[in-house]
């Protein structure tokens, strides 16, 4: 069956010299594995398409028999040449691409992370000085779109809005609920706190996109906060922790 799918390249890795396999990521398939015959050698049917961070459109053929794909052709849609040059940003994008795969194996329909992924990558290659939290930040939106939003307005008990109450607030990390600071001492099992700058920066993580909050800068103290309250959020929620490079599934 042959298809057309608008891709990510996450990966790329040669073999038999002239063939290539590839790591891919589409909107409607997930992330998966293809192969491109003749893909180191031919400049026709893959002109510039095969590295990682391209976004490419390629003719897909899937043999349901032998169990595998591969790519008659491809036609690259936008590259990311900067990110590509800077250590920094090129770190950063890596760790988003390490979580998306850890997250999000071979799950369809996956419109809303591609877009989202997308979006992250355009920002670290046209946007100004990100954020060092950018990949945390990316973590967080994704835990947040798959459906662990939390309501970061009103304490879940009382009801008061949080940005009128006196700070901190409690992020009850495994109910995906917060506690206003006169409600703090009813929430159970694991916890952040957070100042009013945390809060709203999680508030911004979850409504609006990485055009916004990309390049989010945050005093120390409230870095601290979002870090360990998405660290917390992310572990509890996805089973995820970074590990010596790695996400580890635990
Ligand atoms: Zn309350």
């Amino acid at each position: 069956m042959e298809s057309i799918e608008k891709a990510l390249v996450l990966k790329v890795g040669r073999f038999r010299e002239v063939d290539a396999w590839l790591k891919l990521f589409s909107p409607r398939k997930g992330v998966f594995n293809a192969f491109a015959f003749g893909g180191s050698v031919s400049r026709r049917r893959f002109l510039g398409c095969l590295d990682p961070l391209n976004v490419v459109t390629f003719k897909v053929k899937s043999d349901a028999a032998k169990g595998y794909t591969y790519l008659l052709e491809g036609a690259l849609v936008r590259a990311h040449p900067r990110l590509r040059q800077d250590q920094e940003r090129l770190g950063m994008a890596v760790n988003c691409l390490k979580f998306l795969e850890a997250v999000h194996l071979g799950h369809p329909g996956s419109e809303a992370v591609y877009d989202l992924t997308l979006e992250t990558l355009d920002t670290l290659e046209a946007g100004g000085n990100p954020c060092g939290l950018l990949p945390l930040f990316f973590r967080a939106r994704m835990a947040f779109d798959q459906g662990f939003r939390p309501d970061f307005t009103a304490c879940a008990r009382c009801g008061v809005l949080l940005d009128q109450a006196p700070p901190p607030s409690l992020f009850l990390v495994e109910q995906g609920r917060l506690h206003c600071s006169q409600c703090r001492r009813w929430g159970k099992g694991a916890a952040a706190i957070l100042g009013g700058e945390a809060l709203q920066a999680l508030r911004d993580l979850s409504e609006h996109g990485p055009a916004r909050w990309a390049d989010m800068s945050l005093p120390a103290r409230a870095r601290g906060e979002v870090a360990r309250s998405v660290d917390l959020f992310v572990e509890y929620h996805l089973g995820l922790t970074w590990d010596h490079g790695s996400f580890r599934r635990f």
